[in-house]
Order: C-alpha cells, then sequence, then structure tokens
C-alpha cells in the first residue's frame, strides 16, 4: 500500500509532464486571444456549496463527491467541478458590480468517486471556462467555440459538438408535466434512483446510464417542442452564429447533461475515436445558478473540458507532443579528481542561462559520454586532462562528434553561438 497510490488518483512523472506544460502553454494563449482571464479556486469548499450549485439530485452529488469534516467540525468537500467555486468567487468579490460579462478560465484537479477505467479516474484535471453576467447568445457561441478552436489548435479532428436547448423554468414547467406523464407510463422498467428522480426532478432520468432507463429515454417527448418563444429565438440565434463561422454540430433532443443549474444552451463535445469514454467537453448555459448561490439573478454559460482524455485523444489520433526537455551541455569529468573543477563549471553555465547537467556516479569519462547522449545534450564540455593545464576545456558536439578545445574563459560565448543563442 505504502508503494501504490490511491485508486483512481496517478502520478505524472518529468517524461509526461512536458505534454502538460504544453497543453497548458496553449491553453493560456487561447483564453488571452478570447479574454479569458484566470482564476485560482481553493480545491476544497464547504460541501453546501456543492449541494446547492451541482444540485442535491445530480450523480456527482448523490455519489461522487469527497466529503469530510475537518477538525473544526465544518463539512467540507474537495471540488468535483469548478462553476460553483467560480461564481462563489464571483460574489464573494463583488464582481457583480464590475463589467459584465466577467469572464474566466481555470485549470486544475477534480475529485469525483467515479469507478476508475482508461479516461476515468478520482482525481482529474480539467480546463474550463465561465462567462458570468449576459445572457446573449453570442456568448454561448462563443464559449463553444472557443473549445472547438482549442481542439483546432492541438491538430484534433473529426469532433462532434452535440447541442441542445433544455429551456428555462417557464417551459420546462409544462415540458416536465409531459415527460412524468410518459415516464410514469414506463415506470417498471426505470431503475430504482430514476422512480426516485420521477417524483424530485424528472429532467435527470434523460440523463440516466442505465440499460432499461436508456431505452425508455429514447422514445420520451423532446424539449424543443416545447421552448417558449424567448428560448426558441435564443436557440435558433446560438445555431446561427455558429454556423457563421463554420461550427458544425448535431442537435441531440436526449442530451441534458449532468448538472441542475443548466438553463437553455447544453452541448458536449465528443470523438468517437475515444471509445467508452467519448466526452471531452461538456457545458451550458446556467442563468438560474448566481441565484441559487445567493446573489443576484445572474446569466453564465461555461464549459468543462477533462485534459487527460484530450491527451488519450492526441495520442490515439497520432498527435505528437513535446517530450522532457533535454540539457543543453553536459559538463563532464576526465577523471573523478575533476568532479569539483565539474561541479564549478557546470553552475558558471547554469548561471550563464545554459541547461547543463553533470554526472553524480563518478562514471568513466565514456560512460559519461554515453549518459551525455542517452539525456540527449548537443554539447559536451570535458573538463581535465592536458587541456585543463593550458587553461582549456574539449567541447565536443555530439550530432557530428567533432571535438576542439576552447578556453574556458570563452566557453560561454562559444555554446551560446553554437545553441544559437
Ligand atoms: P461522464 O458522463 O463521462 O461522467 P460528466 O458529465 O460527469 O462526464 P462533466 O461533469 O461534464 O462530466 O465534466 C466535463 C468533462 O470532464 C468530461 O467531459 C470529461 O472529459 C471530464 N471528466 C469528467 N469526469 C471525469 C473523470 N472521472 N475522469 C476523467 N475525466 C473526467
Ligand atoms: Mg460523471
Amino acid at each position: 500500500m505504502l508503494t501504490t497510490a490511491p485508486r483512481g488518483t496517478r502520478d505524472i512523472l518529468p517524461d509526461e509532464v512536458a505534454r502538460w506544460h504544453y497543453l497548458e502553454d496553449v491553453i493560456r494563449a487561447h483564453c488571452r486571444l478570447f479574454g479569458y482571464g484566470e482564476i485560482r479556486l481553493p480545491l476544497f469548499e464547504h460541501t453546501e456549496l456543492f449541494q446547492r450549485g451541482v444540485g442535491e439530485t445530480t450523480d456527482i452529488v448523490e455519489k461522487e463527491m469527497y466529503t469530510f469534516t475537518d477538525r473544526g467540525g465544518r463539512s467540507l468537500t474537495l471540488r468535483p467541478e469548478a462553476t460553483a467555486s467560480t461564481v462563489r468567487a464571483y460574489l464573494e468579490h463583488n464582481l457583480p458590480a464590475g463589467p459584465q460579462p466577467a469572464k474566466f478560465y481555470y485549470l486544475g484537479p477534480m475529485f469525483r468517486y467515479d469507478r476508475p477505467q482508461a479516461g476515468r479516474y478520482r482525481q482529474f484535471s480539467q480546463f474550463g471556462v465561465e462567462a458570468i453576467g449576459s445572457a446573449d447568445p453570442t456568448l454561448d457561441a462563443e464559449v463553444i467555440l472557443l473549445a472547438l478552436d482549442f481542439y483546432a489548435k492541438l491538430g484534433l479532428k473529426d469532433l462532434t459538438v452535440e447541442l441542445n436547448s433544455i429551456g428555462c423554468p417557464v417551459c420546462r414547467t409544462e415540458y416536465r408535466q409531459a415527460l412524468v406523464g410518459y415516464l410514469r407510463a414506463h415506470e417498471k422498467e426505470l431503475c430504482t434512483s430514476c422512480l426516485d428522480r420521477l417524483e424530485r426532478n424528472p429532467l435527470r432520468v434523460l440523463d440516466c446510464k442505465e440499460e432499461g432507463c436508456r431505452t425508455v429515454t429514447q422514445g420520451a417527448p423532446g424539449l424543443a417542442e416545447y421552448l417558449c418563444p424567448d428560448c426558441r429565438e435564443h436557440f435558433r440565434l446560438v445555431q446561427e452564429c455558429l454556423k457563421s463561422v463554420g461550427a458544425r454540430y448535431v442537435l441531440n433532443p436526449a442530451l441534458v447533461r449532468g448538472l441542475d443549474y443548466y438553463t437553455k444552451t447544453v452541448f458536449e463535445i465528443t470523438w468517437a475515436g475515444l471509445g467508452a469514454q467519448t466526452a471531452l467537453c461538456g457545458g451550458g448555459r446556467y442563468d438560474g445558478l448566481v441565484e441559487e448561490c445567493g446573489g443576484p439573478p445572474t446569466p453564465g454559460v461555461g464549459f468543462a473540458m477533462g485534459l487527460e482524455r484530450l491527451l488519450l485523444a492526441l495520442e490515439q489520433a497520432g498527435i505528437e507532443l513535446p517530450g522532457k526537455e533535454a540539457p543543453e551541455v553536459f559538463v563532464a569529468a576526465v577523471t573523478p579528481e575533476e568532479n569539483p573543477a565539474a561541479f564549478n563549471l557546470v553552475t558558471k553555465l547554469r548561471r550563464a542561462g545554459l541547461a547543463a547537467e553533470k554526472d553524480y556516479l563518478q562514471r568513466s569519462l565514456r560512460a559519461q559520454l554515453k549518459q551525455a547522449n542517452r539525456q540527449g545534450a548537443r554539447e559536451t564540455v570535458i573538463v581535465g586532462g592536458e587541456e585543463a593545464a593550458r587553461g582549456n576545456v574539449s567541447l565536443r558536439n555530439m550530432v557530428t562528434g567533432t571535438q576542439e578545445e576552447v578556453p574556458v574563459r570563452e566557453l560561454v560565448a562559444v555554446l551560446k553561438g553554437r545553441l544559437g543563442k
């Protein structure tokens, strides 16, 4: 147990971290283009925030939260998602008084007691955006496009955007009646959770993953026919905007998403190559959430995407991301006597801004050169021998294998020239 990470968690070692850095760099540059600023939120919040902000009848709150009591007796929960926290921060810092909409992005770990498998973990990372304070349909289109252009930038193709509108409390009241009527007629085929949801939140039934419930919901009435004029027009405009920039989507009337606070636009972006876990990104509009969290009625829209799943998709699509960065220079010592001199030189090079590495196992010179090669160093400086007596070192180009003698005081300049720095 001491040598195994908890189920559903994983280490990311330096070789793999380079790919994460790359993704994070692309995310930051991309969000800058769209005017979203980074928000850094706590990894845990008061449990009540998620109960209210995600919803009591959701899978997340019913089955997936990591909730604990701290030493002060408070109930806290490791964040399963970050929309509720973003709204909490928006209210806590009085941002409704500032320019609207406030546009945020976040990046970091989320925690859910999910069943671990490929693309599904108990600690996983999400990149998400939230735009709070505007009901404008161009904002719905903007967040969808932000996600799509991001995938395009990474070179990932053949994504599917599934789109639906789940209306507002006005149109949902009427729809709810129709849905409950339909579900009642199929009660025997529903799972026990759904029987309970039927009373508390029948829309949730549409999101159930159980085979029996899925069969039932396929025949259920769709919300589209029940949309009020306002929601209908909003949905039309979102689609018009998407079409105008060449973003393709398919309408999926069964898409309701797992969270309680969504209104109007909901969407999911999938990539078929992922097998079982095809969902890369999910989001939508949540015009009821800010009020639910104790603020003034304020509309909002956003999405969250899983980064582990994205990395899996990139790998399966054969898109290579940068690996661990190699040292630029390796400093080798002719004999262990020169080890301190090598230390001194490696420090000088690092202070001059060169990524320099040395040997720490007092290996033979041959073994050190092999090591330099394995690490991918482009140049190796060899300290010691007759050259040292002349105040010089040997400089070996690891690609061509050519070697020349260079005065120590000129070494930094020569290296920078060779490395194009
Ligand atoms: P799913 O139906 O796959 O459980 P979800 O509806 O619970 O997804 P969201 O809450 O919409 O997921 O989260 C947005 C994205 O975060 C998902 O599309 C997915 O890429 C990622 N994600 C969600 N749960 C996990 C998990 N346990 N492990 C890895 N990634 C996840
Ligand atoms: Mg889930």
